[in-house]
């Protein structure tokens, strides 16, 4: 195997592992160090251990991969990988949700594309943090529309090969439900995720209005990490704020709003009990990764699990559905 599809892999499991994100990034880093090198300047042992970025770890991965060998790092990874499995798996064709290192993810853009490409995506939709979100880096709307331009051009150089990048982001429901964005900026984008990342403690009643308020607006294509709680991970814990859940699905359900099955294991977020609710409310959903990091896209195994689990039918999951019809939906005029 070629030492750069070797380093990659490794990152790409670390990531989805979800172990610590400088062990990541190192293999990241060593791949791109590598990058263009001719084999004569692979195979100079001396000159590729003094190159900047290759640590002693990539160093031996790289030799055994020169020598013909999977390395035994990456032997072990494989060895360990354990994704959950689900019938429903198959039927996903994309994800609404992930972040670059334009906010608060770890790679460009570029590696989140050929992360998707590899699991299959028919999709991605990149949703970076709004500009309220200033721990996460959220974008301004003047980074947003130099982001939309960014976009064009890698969908242009695909040429309609591989995954459709979707124009998007992760908008910040303020404390009254309006939406951290200009209106005009985001009627313009593919796909609008509404999330809720402060005040996750406010009173039920005013936390109701909140959301309602929030996927009200015609512009709101899915409900984000609903109940915003943390059940494990480097982050702690963070109970779920307190709403009255049928309300705000009924108005997800009137508003055409999908609501989220987010994939990360430390938020299985809505729980079981809410998803019962949801579907009750005849809401449609959508499994995302939220992914910060290309590896982090495959978490949608764990979302498809859960989903599979709690009976969620395949037709009333957007991310089941063919491009033109999620495009459809996402420009759809909700009364
Ligand atoms: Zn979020
Ligand atoms: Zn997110």
């Amino acid at each position: 195997m070629h030492p750069i599809d070797a380093l990659t892999e490794i990152a790409t499991l670390l990531e989805r592992e979800r172990a610590s994100r400088y062990r990541s990034k190192a293999f990241r880093a060593a791949a791109r160090a590598i990058e263009g090198l001719s084999e004569a300047e692979l195979a100079d042992a001396a000159a590729l251990r003094r190159r900047p970025g290759v640590g002693d770890t990539s160093f031996a991965v790289i030799q055994e991969a020169l020598a013909g060998e999977v390395p035994q790092y990456l032997a072990e990874l494989r060895a360990r990988f354990a994704p959950a499995s689900s019938q429903l798996r198959a039927l996903l064709r994309g994800d609404l949700h992930c972040h670059s290192e334009w906010s608060d993810g770890q790679t460009p853009i570029e590696a989140m594309l050929g992360a998707a490409r590899a699991l299959g995506h028919e999709y991605l939709a990149l949703t970076d943090h709004s500009p309220r979100l200033r721990v996460a880096r959220g974008l301004s709307a003047v980074r947003l529309r130099e982001q939309l331009a960014v976009v064009a051009a890698l969908n242009a150089d695909a040429g309609g090969a591989g995954p459709t990048l979707l124009t998007g982001i992760e908008v910040d429901i303020l404390d009254d439900g309006a939406l951290d964005q200009e209106p005009a900026l985001l009627d313009e984008l593919d796909v609008v995720v509404a999330s809720a990342h402060s005040k996750l403690r406010m009173e039920r009643g005013p936390m109701t209005r909140r959301l309602v308020a929030a996927v009200s607006d015609r512009r709101v294509d899915v409900l984000g990490h609903v109940t915003g709680r943390l059940i494990r991970g480097e982050r702690g814990t963070r109970p779920p704020s307190a709403f009255d859940a049928a309300a705000v699905f009924a108005a997800c359900a009137a508003h055409g709003v999908a609501v989220e099955i987010n994939a990360r294991p430390e938020r299985e977020d809505p729980p079981d009990e809410l998803i019962a609710v949801a579907l009750a409310e005849g809401c449609l959903f959508s499994i995302d990764s939220d992914a910060h990091a290309p590896g982090q896209l495959g978490l949608l195994d764990e979302g498809a699990a859960r989903a599979e689990r709690a009976g969620v039918p395949a037709e009333r999951i957007v991310t089941t559905w063919p491009l033109e019809r999620l495009r459809e939906w996402t420009r759809r005029a909700s009364g």
